[in-house]
């Protein structure tokens, strides 16, 4: 029952002129396709996104949002100006605002909350290291960076959780369909039992909730990731930046 999402995450790249081909390109191209499509550009490109984007089905996001209110942060971005530009989605907690920016997995929980109470859907982002998955110790660490969400956002299911594993990003290594589908399938239950020891409610919505994959998607592997049954859609970086690449991942959705 939950439709599938592809997003791209551009991470730090574009100009004016190739983004203007990109997102027009999808505009072009886009009708018919049976997923959710977003994409998730640097903060001085919404403006642009929006003017393209519009009038079209894809949606658009930013990478990262501040946790704070409106005032003195410089360098900071709010949460009501990527409002203010037509934002549906934000990703938080990308692995490299984790390791480049130090962002813990507490701060991660209030930049989504903050998100979701300021009518923006975060795709919030965990995943092991190579070594963490060499030890065993893959779910451990995704319990811990699960752990910090806070009730009000599990309630509203008001979100999309990425699977990420480091060792996969950017490095052309992809997790195996089933090792993924054990992850994603360890995700929902975490989910499903956290929301069921709020209320009823919340344990029926989170049903609802995608869990993107990501990690070195491509056309060549999205089918079989995107066939099992708990993974409902993917966070694509490199391959988003490629038109027909995107639009080829989006097809086998
Ligand atoms: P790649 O698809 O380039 O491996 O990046 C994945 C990613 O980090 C998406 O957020």
């Amino acid at each position: 029952q939950r439709k599938k999402l592809i997003a791209g995450n551009w991470k730090m790249n574009g100009s004016l002129s190739a983004n203007q081909a990109l997102l027009s390109g999808l505009v072009g191209q886009s009708q018919g396709l049976v997923a959710d499509v977003a994409v998730c550009v640097p903060f001085p490109y919404l403006a642009q996104a929006q003017e393209v984007l519009k009038d079209s089905a894809v949606a658009w996001g930013a990478q990262t949002l501040s946790e704070r209110e409106p005032g003195a942060c410089t360098g900071e971005v709010a949460a009501s100006m990527l409002q203010e530009f037509g934002c549906r989605y934000v990703i938080v907690g990308h692995s490299e605002r984790r390791t480049l920016f130090g962002e813990s997995s507490v701060v991660v929980a209030q930049k989504a909350e903050h998100a979701r109470v300021s009518g923006l859907c975060p795709i919030i982002c965990v995943g092991e290291t190579l070594a963490e998955r060499e030890s065993g110790a893959t779910l451990n660490v995704l319990k811990s960076q699960l752990e910090p969400l806070r009730a009000g956002l599990l309630t509203s299911a008001d979100f999309v959780l990425a699977y990420e594993p480091v060792w996969a990003i950017g490095t052309g290594k992809t997790a195996s369909p089933e090792q993924a589908q054990e992850v994603h399938a360890y995700l929902r239950n975490w989910l499903v039992e956290r929301a069921a020891a709020i209320s009823l409610e919340a344990q029926q919505r989170i049903a609802g909730v995608r869990i993107l994959y990501g990690g070195s998607m491509k056309p060549a592997n999205a089918q079989s990731l995107l066939a099992q049954p708990d993974i409902d859609g993917g966070l694509i970086g490199g391959a988003s930046l490629v038109l027909e690449e995107f639009l080829a991942i989006c097809r086998a959705a």
